[in-house]
């Protein structure tokens, strides 16, 4: 079946009479429950709660594994992390993949006795670092700068060696991109981006095959309380039905985009690994079957950057991407990334994209 139609039916209860197709939210902290909690499915909100079991149940199928959802991406990111880094362990993150995750392992972690080594995403570098590790992490595209490693082959090298591989796969979701398929063992995504796309929740998840590793991350939800709210994760599952459709217009119109600016003087590079002439493409073209919304591209200066958001009245100055709304944001706003002041990370929602195009033309003069 192909994934677009997948992708609307995806965990949804059998079809019976006079019931709804997605059932509603369950609101619920305790269940009834006499007896032996062992007879009954659901005995306490922290443990488990119907409306996750649907969207678990959706986003196992789509990511060909055992899926377990989390409060956001963070909550996801950490519950990993604690489950498999211990005093004396050494993990490779990409030097430049989602900062929150670098500085919660160079932090927390490195503090309670973990190495953290760090190597560029680009060219597989994290790939010659790996001697005596326990944890691969990739992120691919890296978030914000937009470079792709060899999946597959960063999973044969770590597997030879004994290293578990977690691909934070938030830039391209499941969709784009299937890191199970490509031999990862922990497929992760803050699903408050595209694969939810509405900008109106903060959620999470990791998928694995390992259903053994599936209860760990349970448990440590359970223990630490990084649970989801029921209405979040019943918007997140009425939201993934449209997730065909709204990234084949997102990726349709970030390669307008990146296509458009990569002709403009005032536009120093532009990223995308959708671009043929992007350095990463054919890596890409090999492990995505899309590329995803986000484009990067560099102005001149901070000053620069700023004067184009500015002028820009359909792109919408937030943080975040994946959304439905077309959004930017001069990244080194935040600090933390190795990037130029007028690095802009841009968000290519659904809209005509002749509005788009019209709209950067517009933040353009103004630079
Ligand atoms: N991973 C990547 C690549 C991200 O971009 C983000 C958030 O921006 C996260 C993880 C964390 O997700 P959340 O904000 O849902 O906690």
């Amino acid at each position: 079946m192909h994934d677009a139609t997948k992708v609307i039916r995806a965990g949804r209860p059998e079809p019976s009479q006079g019931s709804p197709f997605l059932p509603g939210p369950v609101f619920a902290g305790p269940y009834h429950l006499a007896g032996d909690p062992a007879s009954s499915a659901y005995s306490y909100g922290r443990y488990h709660n119907p409306t996750w079991t649907f969207f678990e149940r959706a986003l196992g199928e789509l990511e060909g594994g055992e899926a377990v959802v989390f409060a956001s991406g963070m909550a996801a990111t950490s519950a990993i992390m604690g489950c498999l880094l211990h005093s004396g362990d050494v993990a490779v993150l990409p030097a430049d993949g989602y900062y929150a995750a670098r500085t919660l392992a160079q932090g927390y972690f490195a503090q309670i006795g973990v190495t953290i080594r760090t190597a560029p995403t680009a060219g597989d570098a994290q790939g010659d670092h790996l001697g005596g590790a326990k944890l691969l992490w990739l992120e691919s595209p890296s978030n914000p700068g937009l470079d792709v490693c060899d999946i597959a082959r960063l999973v044969q090298k770590a597997h030879a060696q004994g290293v578990l591989v977690v691909v934070d796969n938030t830039t391209a979701t499941v969709l784009g991109q299937r890191p199970l398929a490509l031999g990862a063992d922990f497929s992760l995504a803050s699903d408050t981006k595209a694969l939810t796309g509405h900008g109106d929740l903060v959620l999470g998840h990791v998928a694995v095959r390992d259903p053994d590793w599936a209860k760990v991350l349970r448990d440590w939800r359970t223990r630490f309380g990084a649970i989801p709210g029921p209405m979040e994760v019943w918007l997140a599952h009425r939201s993934l039905s449209t997730l065909d459709v709204r990234l084949e217009r997102m990726a349709a119109n970030a390669l307008i985009v990146a296509r458009f600016l990569s002709g403009r003087p005032e536009v120093c590079r532009v990223r995308y690994p959708g671009l043929p002439e992007d350095p990463v493409h054919a890596v890409a073209v090999r492990q995505m079957t899309r590329f995803g919304p986000v484009v990067g591209f560099e102005l001149a200066s901070a000053q620069a950057a700023e004067k184009f958001l500015g002028a820009c009245r359909l792109i919408e100055q937030a943080t975040s991407f994946g959304g439905l709304h077309t959004t930017a944001e001069r990244r080194a706003r935040w600090g933390g990334d190795a990037i130029s002041e007028g690095f802009i990370r841009m968000s290519a929602g659904c809209e005509h994209p002749e509005d788009l195009v019209d709209d950067l033309a517009r933040g353009l003069s103004a630079v």
